[in-house]
This record gives C-alpha cells, structure tokens and sequence, in this order.
C-alpha cells in the first residue's frame, strides 16, 4: 500500500484527534493510500516532543514551516487558532501540499476566497473539519432527504448549543477576540450547523441575524484579578431562506448551561421529518407521511452497517460510533479524494468559503437589523 507522509501542525484537542484518526483510517477502510505520520508540529516544545513520541511521528518541530518545507510531508494538517489558518494553508498550497484544515476555514470570507482560489489555482486537493457531515446518521438523512422520501424541503430548524463558556470564570482565550478568533459562537460551532444546513437544505439566499455578547469580560490568564473584554458573540441566531424557497432556523450558543453537544436538527418536508441530536449521535428519526394512519410517530432508526461507512467500524448494528469515528471517516475521504475520487472531497475549501460566506452575511445582517443576501 503506497504510503502518504502526514505534517500536523497543531497538539490540541483537534490535533489530537487528527492524530489518532490518522492513525486508524487506513486500517479501518483499508484505503489505497496508508498514512505516514511523519512530523508534528507546535510552539509547545515540551508537548509536541511528547506528542510525537506518543503517536510515533517521525519526527517534531517549534517551527511550522520547517515542516511545510519538508519534501516528505504530502498533506499539511492544520489544528491551529482560527487566526493562523490562512497562513499556514497558503504556505501549504505554495509548497504543493495537499490541505487539510480545522473549521472556520478562515477568519473572513475574503481569507477564505483566497486560500480557496490558490488551492485550486495549484491543483492540490483540500478538506475542511466539518466533521458531523461525516456522523454516518447525518449522511443516512441526506440520502432519505436525496430518495424524495420527505417530499421537499420546507423548513430546516438547526441548533448548536454548548456551554463550554457558561461560566464567566472561564478564562479569556483567542476565542474571544476578533483579530484572533473571528467571530464567538458562530464561527465556532455555528459554522458546524450552518454545514449542516447547506448539506441538507441546499444553498442559502438571504438571512436575518442577531448577535449578543452577554458575557462582555473574562478574567486575564495572564494577570490574576484582570479582566479582558470579549469581543464576539456568545450567541447568535438567525431566520434563513434557501435557495430552493425552503424557510428555515439556524442558532448557536458557546453559554447554553446544559448543553453539551445539543448540535441537532430537525428537517420538514412535504411528505415526512427527520429530526436528529448529536447527544444522540448514533440515532435518527424519521417519519413519514405514509407511516400516518398505520404508525403515526416517529421512527427510531439505530445507525448500523447499512449506512454510509458504519460497517467498516462494526458488523453489527446500535453498537454505536464515537465522536472520533467521524474524524477517521472524513481522513478515509481526503486519503480517498487525494487517491482520485473527486467526490469524496466534501467539504473542501470552496465548501468552507460558501459557510464563511454565510457567517459575514449574518455580521452584515446583525449590524443592519435588516435580511441580507448572502
Ligand atoms: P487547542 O488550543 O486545544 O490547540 C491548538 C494548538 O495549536 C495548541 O497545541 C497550540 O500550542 C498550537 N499552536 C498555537 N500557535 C501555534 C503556532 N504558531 N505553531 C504551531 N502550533 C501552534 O485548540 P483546538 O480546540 O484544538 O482548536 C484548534 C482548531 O480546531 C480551531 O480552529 C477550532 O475551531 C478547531 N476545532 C474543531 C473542532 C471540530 O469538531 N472540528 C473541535 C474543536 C476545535
């Protein structure tokens, strides 16, 4: 099996993550191309030395170019802030590396049209880490959405909330700042819902957003008894309209006390729903019209081998895949996409650009208190 050498740039929770589903892709879904992990990189000389040890990379690094430079690196991964994407992409892209980026994709949408015109300019293949596309229960509801079962589209009701800032005493960080950051909560997690939307929905033509820092301060890692201004939403919500005349919801929060990964859906068409929680990730529901008179509820569909890439994880059904098990599917389809099949290269850069498209469209909206076209 032809081996494909791996730069990750990044330790963190999504390096950690990138890591491990390098390791496991391969052997998992026996993909053609089998993943080197050769160098690792991070500003964290104590971590990345022991990260690279724990893995087994080849080798590791303080200096991200040093490893974009590297002739035996073929994919740069980057798990860095937000803020360091486009830079790191580019040199990527300038060196002929293939891409593989954490979401949001950039910090604006003019970031994002330029990492997404010099990817496709140079010809190298790019993912963005829209990982719950991957939640084979989501893929499941595109294919019954696709089959004509629910009819047509009419509303998309979309939801992620966390609370992992609920608590004003949690520290200010670069997820606060704009320069740093981008935007809060709609950057952060509402860019996973609004794929989400755009992945079963279709394209978005206008919207209508509001945006509200509530916890305006965090106290300064840095200065015991200071405090740091916050910068960007704690929570964001916004009326949508697709392109196909569907209406729809679309909201998130980083301080909804209680919620843990409350990304979820619910999807009405002419003929049925689907509804869908990622707390619940390995269940969907569904009904149907024709269900009606003989049923006359939801369905409870437990994801197993007959959809989209559970089987290579189990044989058996409700056995249930993880969070992590999603980031192995989405490195199977870069590995596979870098391997020529162009269609597994979902969602690549010019898909984050279309979500990042979106999210200015929301600022502009909320700034004007008018619907905007995205
Ligand atoms: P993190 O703080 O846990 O990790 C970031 C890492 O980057 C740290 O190890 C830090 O030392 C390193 N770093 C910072 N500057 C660097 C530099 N100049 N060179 C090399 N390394 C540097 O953050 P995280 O939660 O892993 O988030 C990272 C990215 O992943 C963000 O863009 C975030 O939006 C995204 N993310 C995605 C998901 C998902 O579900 N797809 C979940 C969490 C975070």
């Amino acid at each position: 099996m032809p081996e494909i050498g791996i730069g990750l740039i990044g330790t963190g929770f999504m390096g950690k993550c990138h890591a491990m589903a390098f390791q496991n892709a391969a052997s998992v879904f026996n993909t053609a191309l089998r993943p080197r992990l050769t160098v690792v990189a991070d500003i964290d000389e104590a971590a990345v030395s022991n990260f690279a040890g724990q893995f087994g990379f080849g080798r590791w690094t303080t200096d991200w170019t040093d490893l974009i430079n590297d002739p035996h690196v073929d994919i740069v991964a980057i798990t860095t802030p937000n803020f360091l994407h486009k830079e790191m992409a580019l040199a990527a892209i300038a060196a002929g590396k293939h891409v593989y980026c954490e979401k949001p994709l950039a910090l604006t949408s003019e970031d994002a049209h330029e990492m997404t015109q010099a990817a496709e300019r140079a010809g190298v293949k790019t993912m963005v880490g829209y990982n719950y596309l991957k939640n084979p229960a989501t893929a499941l509801a595109r294919e019954i959405i696709a089959s004509g079962e629910i009819g047509d589209v009419v509303h998309f009701r979309g939801i992620h909330n966390e609370d992992y800032m609920a608590d004003p005493a949690v520290p200010h960080s670069w997820r606060c700042t704009r320069d740093l950051g981008g935007t809060g909560a709609l950057g952060d997690i509402g860019s996973h819902i609004i794929s989400i939307a755009l992945y079963l929905a279709g394209d978005i033509r206008a919207v209508n957003a509001q945006m509200q820092t509530v916890i305006e301060a965090r106290p300064d890692p840095a200065s015991p008894g200071a405090a740091l201004p916050v910068e960007n939403d704690d929570q964001t919500h916004a009326m949508v309209t697709f392109e196909s005349g569907a209406m729809g919801t679309v909201e998130c929060s980083r301080i909804a006390q209680g919620r843990k990964m409350h990304l979820a859906y619910e999807v009405t068409g002419t003929k049925g729903s689907i509804v869908f929680d990622q707390e619940q990730m390995n269940e969907l529901h569904l009904f149907t019209a024709a269900d009606q008179h003989r049923l006359g509820g939801f369905r409870r569909i437990l994801i197993g081998p007959d959809h989209p890439h559970y089987g290579a994880f189990c044989p058996a059904p409700g056995h249930s895949l993880g969070f992590n098990d999603q980031k192995v599917i989405e490195v199977k389809c870069l590995l596979d996409g870098i391997n020529g099949d162009e269609t597994a290269l979902y969602p690549g850069f010019r898909a984050g650009y279309e979500i990042e498209k979106i999210i200015d469209a929301m600022i502009r909206s909320d700034a004007e208190q008018a619907w905007v076209q995205v």
